[in-house]
């Protein structure tokens, strides 16, 4: 590429171009760099709906980076070398996630300054850096993601060689302008490698897994997921003849081939809408829903029977053995009390059902992720039972069903829990807490409860924490003053004034 047919330069003019403003503009200006096409697709792809179709906030990353869902994927693949392209801070940011997340493997970064950036060197940098890496001793692929100053000035991953010595190549675009969750942002780099892997088994054999071909027909499961889970999944299809394969995103290349020949995909997590078009476009049907509480079980064992033609007598027979020993596990550990339910993980509205057979009370599921035709069942079962559901849920809205129903445990993102706890309502992180417990088949019910109902039980804590805390003061009067902290109202009013005013004369420069 040369300096004629440059990358956008403005989209790095001036100060503030990233997540924290200007999405219109770094939109703009990706779709003015030709990245028109890429974006077109994850707005169909990943859509705004309800209240964050508008403003709100879900149009800019509201917690943690898109990108990171992608990187992670990438990390978490063996033989798989992830190279970030991006400024600086989103790089520190999203390396230090990362790590912080316990990845294994160094992130790998190609910087960039304005000069490089609109000369269109940055680009040539990338390539030699694809080129110094690709070693197929030590890798299967290398993963090079555009973060989103290099998306909006159109650095064209797309024209990096498909394969180099064999190590295979998968250039992506995940801006924080054109993905709206980081669960999204893995579906993205998911689906560029099945796609991959789909042209290498059509154009002839590929590797088989590494543990053999399963003698079964089986089923792939869609959706990061606990450990235990594909494994309890695995006891729930035996008695139908069925088998579990590979989770996508996969932990290898191989794994790739794998999930594509299967029986039917289980799309456990419902946002993988890239990953489905391949899956479909391989000729795979796609089962929704998952194998939570007793009826999720129950229909879910039904919806995969029918998909793959086994004998209703079977399917029958798995029901028998199984569904008994889930209703018995629900039974033997209740959970009593009133649950919000929040989070960005996708299986939002799968834990909302497990509480409720536990006999929880649950009025509000919050999820960050889209409404899409693979959480239907969910979504149809829970507004059966009242449950008011959210999909694109802000935090806002999140925090406000906490104030609306009062309930006796929060379950939420970091801020929801922290505006639930500053409330003196117990709260439970969703990711670090309900997400690292099964929740399909026997072992997912009864996994909860006394995780929940401890937290419940420390309803009266918090009331103490409340009373001790309670007259240290709030927000910016809060800490050890050796005075009461006056306040110095006409101070407020003239940074207001003055907000206002830069606000306006920013109003009136995109007119221009
Ligand atoms: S790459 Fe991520 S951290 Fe950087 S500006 Fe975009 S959304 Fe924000």
């Amino acid at each position: 590429m040369g300096a004629n047919d440059l990358p956008n330069p403005a989209a790095v003019e001036g100060d503030g171009l990233g997540c924290h403003s200007g999405k219109a503009q770094l939109l703009a200006a990706a779709q003015a760099a030709g990245k028109s096409e890429v974006l077109a697709q994850y707005a169909k792809d990943y859509p705004l709906q309800g209240p964050a179709a508008g403003a709100g906030p879900h149009e800019q990353p509201q917690s943690m980076c898109p990108a990171f869902g992608s990187l992670r994927v990438g990390l978490r693949m063996r033989r798989t070398h992830t190279i970030l392209s991006g400024s600086a801070c989103c790089v520190y940011g999203l390396t230090f996630t990362s790590h912080f997340y316990g990845a294994r493997r160094s992130v790998g970064y190609v910087p960039f300054n304005s000069e490089t950036l609109v000369t269109g060197k940055l680009f040539e940098d990338i390539r030699d850096t694809v080129h110094a890496q690709a070693d197929p001793a030590l890798y299967d692929a290398i993963v090079i993601i555009n973060l989103c100053v290099p998306t909006a000035s159109g650095v064209p991953l797309q024209l990096l060689p498909k394969d180099i010595n064999g190590v295979r190549i998968i250039g992506i675009d995940v801006p924080g302008f054109g993905v709206p969750t980081h669960a999204e942002a893995k579906d993205v780099l998911a689906g560029a490698m099945l796609r991959y892997a789909r042209g290498e088994a059509e154009a002839g054999p590929v590797t088989a897994p590494r543990n053999g071909v399963s003698d079964k027909p089986t089923i792939t499961l869609l959706g990061e997921m606990f450990p235990a889970d594909p494994v309890g999944i695995g006891m729930l299809l035996e008695p139908m003849g069925l088998a579990c394969g590979p989770v996508v995103p996969t932990r290898e290349w191989r794994e790739l081939y794998a999930a594509l020949d299967c029986a039917a995909v289980a799309a456990i997590h419902p946002f993988y809408t890239a990953s489905v078009r391949e899956f479909e476009a391989a000729g795979r049907a796609i089962v929704p829903s998952a194998p939570v509480g007793h009826d999720g079980t129950e229909a879910w064992l039904q919806a995969i029977g029918s998909a793959t033609n086994v004998p209703q007598a079977l399917i029958d027979a798995a029901k028998n053995q199984w569904l008994p020993a889930i209703k018995g596990a629900l039974a033997r550990t209740p959970v009593q009390g009133r649950i919000t339910v929040s989070g960005y993980e996708g299986s939002e509205l799968l834990v909302a059902r497990l509480l409720i057979e536990s006999g929880a009370d649950v009025p509000y599921v919050g999820t960050a992720c889209p409404k899409t035709p693979w959480s239907a069942p969910d979504l149809e079962w829970l507004n059966a039972r009242g449950v008011r559901v959210q999909y694109r849920a802000s935090l806002e809205q999140d925090i406000d069903a906490v104030r609306e129903f009062r309930p006796d445990l929060a379950i939420g993102t970091t801020p929801v829990v922290q505006a639930a706890k500053q409330a003196a309502i117990p709260a439970l992180y969703f990711t670090n807490l309900i997400s690292a417990r099964p929740l399909m088949g026997v072992m997912g019910a009864g996994s909860l409860a006394q995780v929940i109902n401890a937290a419940i039980g420390n309803k009266a804590r918090f009331d103490r924490m409340r009373d001790f805390f309670g007259g240290v003061g709030d927000g910016d009067q809060s800490g050890v003053w050796e005075e009461v902290p006056k306040a110095h109202p006409e101070f407020r009013a003239d940074t207001r004034r003055q907000v206002i005013k830069l606000l306006k004369k920013r109003k009136a420069e995109e007119m221009i």
